[in-house]
């Protein structure tokens, strides 16, 4: 059996494509579902994920989760290293960067160096503590409603995207946004509010990608399902 580590657009269409578990966290209560078996929730730390391979029988592994879930792919390495069992990285490519940004390599940079007073922030709720001591107002948007610290000034849309460049736009002129923060999540799915941002002639400040564990990576769906049928899985 495969597994694939899932919570991601491109583990729910490799999911579609091939025979195999999804996993997925357990942080949202309405996922959207993988076609196929799905199990939910930790497994435990590198032990028990390890266990769980061997229990389950899993051949292969196609870590598809997304890109700032660090803690998760370098277990997975972990593991399957222990395990003996092949595995893959699959990544969406991130964003092409544009005029107009600010790289920072964490979270915790990116609330360092607001240039703005009225800040959209897309960084997801687990980072919202890093903004918790900011001074500037926020609009953040997030898919489950978030649990403090937060910072004080906060309005908080709760929303699933994908959302279109006219959405974005209508959003960010309403609350009179003046810097968007984001994540280098990468995709299609994500980009419109970086055309917004940029026909409003916005700076953005971009949080760079955690380092990925030295271990064979793919940014096409595609790609993965040809490296499982090499990988005899
Ligand atoms: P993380 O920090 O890398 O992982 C924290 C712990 O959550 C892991 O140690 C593991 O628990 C569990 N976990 C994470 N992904 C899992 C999966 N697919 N199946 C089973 N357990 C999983 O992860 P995160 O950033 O909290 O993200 C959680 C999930 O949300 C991921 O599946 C990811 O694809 C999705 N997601 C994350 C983001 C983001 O910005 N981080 C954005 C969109 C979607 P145990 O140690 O107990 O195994």
């Amino acid at each position: 059996m495969i597994l694939i580590l899932g919570g991601t657009g491109e583990a729910r269409a490799l999911a579609s494509r091939v025979t195999a578990v999804s996993s997925l966290a357990g942080r949202v209560r309405e996922p959207r579902l993988p076609a196929g078996q799905v199990r939910v929730g930790g497994f435990g730390g590198v032990d028990g994920l390890a266990q769980w391979l061997r229990d389950n029988d899993i051949h292969a592994v196609v870590d598809a989760t997304h890109p700032f879930a660090a803690r998760i792919t370098a277990n997975a390495f972990e593991a399957c290293q222990r395990v003996g069992v092949p595995l893959l990285v699959l990544r969406r490519p991130g964003f092409t960067p544009r005029p107009g940004w600010t790289r920072v390599d964490s979270v915790a940079d990116a609330a360092a160096a607001l240039p703005g007073e009225r800040v959209f922030l897309t960084t997801g709720r687990q980072d919202l503590a890093e903004f918790a001591g900011c001074p500037q107002w926020f609009l953040a948007r997030m898919v489950e409603p978030p649990e403090p610290p937060m910072p004080q000034r906060i309005e908080v849309l709760l929303a699933r995207g994908p959302f279109t460049v006219e959405d974005e736009l209508a959003l960010m002129r309403e609350h009179r946004i003046d810097v968007l923060v984001t994540k280098d999540s990468g995709g299609a799915m994500t980009s419109a509010k970086l055309d917004a941002a940029e026909r409003l002639g916005l700076p953005v400040v971009v949080v760079r990608r955690p380092p990925l564990p030295p271990v064979e990576a793919v940014a096409t769906v595609d790609e993965a399902v040809s490296w499982l049928g090499t990988a005899g899985a």
